[in-house]
């Protein structure tokens, strides 16, 4: 047996979860100098690095959505691979009492969290041999906001401000344009593509999703994928679609396309997004002992390079202060582009808590009150909760009940990512409401705008889907939809979709 694989496998996960790899930092500074500092893609870039370095600096998750750790195994022929099963299982778990993966499975039919991690498919382990004599495990973290914008294409297809998609590899670029478009800021751009031409439904997009094990700097072994790589590359970023779907120069910091074979009959194109939050490491081990021998991606001899080297998110004293509770009028002299400094009571409530309230009265007041779409890292020592990570959800999947909620229990402001449809814009307008735009991510930025953990509500949904009563200070964010019927995320969808008709010409 190996006798330290668990330590090794607990080592990539904490490593993976904390530290993204140099070349997605590498990525993301080009991404920082590419905006000014003072339009809002810039500022949320700014509170990106600034998390991006907190997270390294104490352990921290990067963001608050640990993803579904999806482990690639490579091992020499005749490893035990059933007991080494058995170990990453251990080792996911412990990384989720500690407070490193948020608790992320859960039961499909009754929506029961196990608590750690594990479960039917939880987590995703990928075993293959090959003919050498060390094991290689790398590990991605892809959250859920990020993988509801995958996609996936059967061409021919007549596609939305692009016409029609053959089945050549014009038709490709078409889908990739389509799903970066499609994504705006919800999935946490900017964001990475992987991309599988062929295969069938289930493996193009598990081909599609080992491409993001691929470096952001690498060049396709293919030449025909290396083109269409770079061609999408000079193209994709004129969308304007921009950090978080604000608007802005980068949109996408990487696209991996790789190719399977297909029936005759089939053509798919997949689609696998990944967020900013690109959090993918590996490591090499000893076949002996399970010891690390050699990090992948990463080289420990040199240090890290912090993304920023001045404070972090300045503020240009225009921010307008936002105190809960909130009045009518409060909420109405707010107008979108404000950036908001939000101090006071924050009740987080995501899925369990919107479909819960469509049945039940709320557990406390919710007048006046401000609605954080999160699903926090929580960690209890003794008694005591403490909030770790704490950046918001994707608001769409809200979408549904968003509006009901707030004319039935009076709330002021939804907080989340990503924007909300129509019916909630014209709930907002009806009741005198507004939509706060945090930056997706930014889970340990956020976690330190709280100043105390008042309590929890409904924790029988699991950590991640209670109703975690906070008293936050400062918690920058943006009015992207206001009680005037205006929304940022309308505007910036209309603008990328002219720009998407242009590029495809
Ligand atoms: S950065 Fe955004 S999309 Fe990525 S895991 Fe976090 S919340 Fe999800």
């Amino acid at each position: 047996m190996l006798p330290s694989l668990f330590d090794s496998v607990l080592q990539l996960i904490i490593r993976t979860s904390t530290d993204l790899p140099p070349d997605v930092r590498a990525a993301m500074k080009v991404a920082l100098d590419a905006e000014p500092a003072a339009t809002r893609a810039g500022q949320a870039l700014t509170i990106i690095a600034q998390n991006i370095d907190l997270a390294a600096d104490v352990e921290g998750a990067i963001c608050q959505d640990t993803g579904m750790p999806t482990f690639e195994i490579k091992t020499p022929v005749g490893a035990n691979q059933i007991w080494m099963r058995g170990q990453i299982r251990e080792a996911v778990a412990e990384a989720t009492r500690r407070g490193k993966l948020r608790p992320n499975s859960v039961d499909s039919i009754t929506g029961r969290n196990s608590g750690d991690n594990l479960g039917p498919g939880t987590p995703i382990i990928h075993f293959d041999q090959w003919e050498r004599d060390e094991i290689e495990i790398k590990l991605i973290l892809k959250g859920g906001g990020c993988e509801n914008t995958n996609a996936q294409y059967a061409l021919p297809v007549e596609l939305p401000h692009l016409g029609r998609a053959d089945r050549t590899l014009e038709g490709v670029k078409k889908c990739i344009l389509h799903a970066v478009w499609h994504a705006q800021g919800k999935g946490c751009s900017p964001g990475a593509v992987g991309v599988c031409i062929g295969g069938d439904r289930t493996s193009g997009y598990q081909h599609a999703k080992e491409q993001l094990f691929r470096t952001l700097d690498d060049v396709n072994p293919d030449p025909r994928l290396a083109e269409l790589e770079a061609s999408i590359m000079s193209r994709v970023n004129t969308l304007g679609v921009g950090t978080m779907g604000f608007g802005g120069q980068v949109t996408l910091i990487g696209c991996k396309v790789g190719a399977l074979n297909r029936l005759p009959a089939s053509f798919f194109v997949s689609v696998a997004y990944d967020c900013w939050a690109f959090r993918r490491l590996g490591v090499s081990l000893d076949a002996t002992s399970g010891a690390i021998a050699r990090w992948l991606y990463r080289d420990p001899a040199h240090p890290i390079i912090p993304m920023l080297d001045q404070a972090g998110f300045v503020r240009t004293g225009r921010e307008v202060r936002v105190d809960a509770p909130l009045t009518e009028a409060q909420a109405r002299a707010l107008h979108v582009g404000d950036v908001v400094l939000v101090s006071g009571r924050m009740f987080t409530g995501r899925d369990a808590v919107h479909s819960h309230l469509m049945k039940h009265d709320p557990p406390v007041d919710l007048r006046g009150s401000i609605l954080y779409h999160c699903g926090p890292v929580a960690v209890k020592t003794g008694e005591t909760w403490q909030i770790t990570a704490a950046g918001p959800t994707t608001s769409i999947r809200e979408e549904p009940y968003q509006g009901e909620i707030i004319a039935r229990y009076g709330v002021r402001a939804v907080v989340g990512k990503g924007g909300m449809g129509a019916k909630t814009l014209a709930a907002l307008k009806q009741h005198g409401a507004v939509y706060l735009n945090a930056i997706g991510g930014a889970a340990q930025f956020y976690a330190r705008t709280i100043t105390s953990v008042d309590g929890v509500s409904l924790l029988e949904f699991g950590t991640p889907e209670a109703m975690w009563h906070l008293t936050v200070k400062d918690f920058p964010a943006i009015v992207t939809m206001d009680a005037h019927g205006n929304s940022l995320h309308k505007d910036i969808e209309q603008e990328s979709a002219q720009r998407l008709e242009e590029i495809s010409v």
